[in-house]
């Protein structure tokens, strides 16, 4: 019986870890929750589940009685505490966005299994990340979909052997729009996603490829794959997760009807193969196919080549990149900005940063703040090399 800690616990990829732990109760428990501000829905799952512990990001809101009884915790760092605690083997962690990254690092320093559905605790603290996986003697398992069918076809082999990755995308829900239109996107027009059922956030993500970038740094620093060997392929059904061509010239895929429940499994179970297999979202040659496939239309979602150099750059620029892309899409979400304005706040951002070497989370988290700031106005900030 394994401890489960699910960071994100009221989220879309929290409610599938859910949906899986319940169906293997003899492997897993849910030993702790975690939301940030959505204490009913948390109140419910605990009251369902019944953890040790559950903690809320933020301080108990006014208003707070909660019915489950047990052991409530509030704040950021409480919640990176409950990653770290020894109540947990597994610690799952769906936080969105860089608010993920210190509980990360507190579950690697502890030595846990962390699966690692937040990627952006990858993106903008990478080298961090890495040392201290390498630190902690732990393991980091992805749950992105795309990197689980990596994980899934390297199947121990040495990246020595790998020719390139291919990463598949969607291509979301503007994916045959002309460029013309996307100028008239509305937030209820991006948020309406044609193959996967996922939080806000990582939606506008997939819509404006930015999700793919995000994905691309993420692969190089899991697989420590140098960036010419990853591509990125349009696959607009979503059934093949991505692809390993090997040295020898044999490719291997990875392929099931989107469901986040396989990759979570796999993270959860890994290296076993655990008996959970339905029908809903096995792939069947014949009615999932034909398998299509078009390359990626960088020009009119420029957020993907961005973020994508920002990656190759590396120190200050991906986690510049996350920041501000976190940003533009909240204010796009608010009716801030237009769709297409959205890369502009990034790329106006990302001109303020360097390659400057990130050497401590303190240094991420200082860039991470700057590069906020200045997404959300970017004449109330100095210039780069300025004092901070
Ligand atoms: P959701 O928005 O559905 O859920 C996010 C969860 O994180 C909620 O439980 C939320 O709590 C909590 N949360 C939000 N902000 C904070 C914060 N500042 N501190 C602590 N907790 C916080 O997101 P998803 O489940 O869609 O995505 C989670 C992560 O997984 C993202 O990094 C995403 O990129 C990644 N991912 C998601 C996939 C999907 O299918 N959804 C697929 C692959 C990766 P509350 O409810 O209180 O707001």
């Amino acid at each position: 019986m394994k401890n489960v800690a699910i960071l994100g616990a009221t989220g879309s990829v929290g409610a599938g870890t859910l949906e899986v732990i319940r169906r293997h109760p003899s492997r897993f428990r849910a030993a702790v929750l975690t939301a940030n501000r959505r204490w009913e829905a948390l109140d419910a799952l605990a009251l369902d589940l019944d953890p040790d512990l559950v903690v809320l990001g933020t301080p108990p809101p006014a208003g707070f009685a909660p019915q489950w009884a047990g052991e409530w915790r509030f704040g950021a760092d409480a919640l990176a505490d409950a990653a770290g605690s020894p109540g947990s083997d597994i610690v799952l962690n769906a936080i969105v966005g860089f608010a993920g990254l210190d509980a990360t690092l507190a579950a690697l320093a502890a030595g846990k299994r962390l699966a690692l559905a937040n990627k952006e605790s990858l993106v903008a603290g990478g080298d961090l990340v890495m040392r201290a996986l390498r630190g902690g003697g732990g393991e980091l398992l992805p749950v992105d979909s795309e990197h689980s069918a990596v994980h899934q076809c390297l199947a121990g082999r040495p990246v020595s052997e790998v020719a390139r990755v291919t990463l598949t995308a969607s291509g979301g829900p503007f994916r045959e729009w002309p460029a013309r239109r996307l100028a008239t996107v509305t937030p209820a027009d991006a948020l309406r996603h044609p193959t996967w059922s996922m939080g806000a956030k990582i939606t506008i993500d997939s819509a404006t490829l930015a999700n793919k970038a995000l994905e691309v740094i993420e692969a190089h620093t899991l697989f420590d794959l140098p960036y010419e060997r990853i591509e990125v392929v349009v696959h607009p059904t979503s059934i093949v997760h991505s692809l390993v061509e090997f040295r020898d010239g044999s490719s291997l895929a990875q392929l099931g009807r989107p469901s986040m429940e396989i990759p979570i499994l796999w993270a959860l179970g890994y290296p076993d193969r655990l008996d959970d297999a339905r029908r809903e979202t096995g792939f069947d040659p014949v009615r999932d196919g034909p398998l299509e496939f078009e390359p990626v239309r960088e020009e009119d979602f420029p957020l993907f080549g961005a973020g994508v150099a920002a990656g190759k750059a590396g120190g200050e620029f991906p986690v510049a990149f996350n920041a501000a892309n976190e940003v533009a899409v909240e204010r796009f979400l608010s009716g801030d900005v237009g769709f297409r304005e959205l890369a502009e706040v990034v790329l106006r951002t990302l001109e303020r940063f360097s390659s400057r070497a990130i050497e401590s989370v303190e240094d991420a988290r200082r860039v991470d703040t700057r590069a906020r700031a200045i997404a959300r106005d970017p004449h109330g900030e100095p210039k780069s090399g300025d004092a901070e």
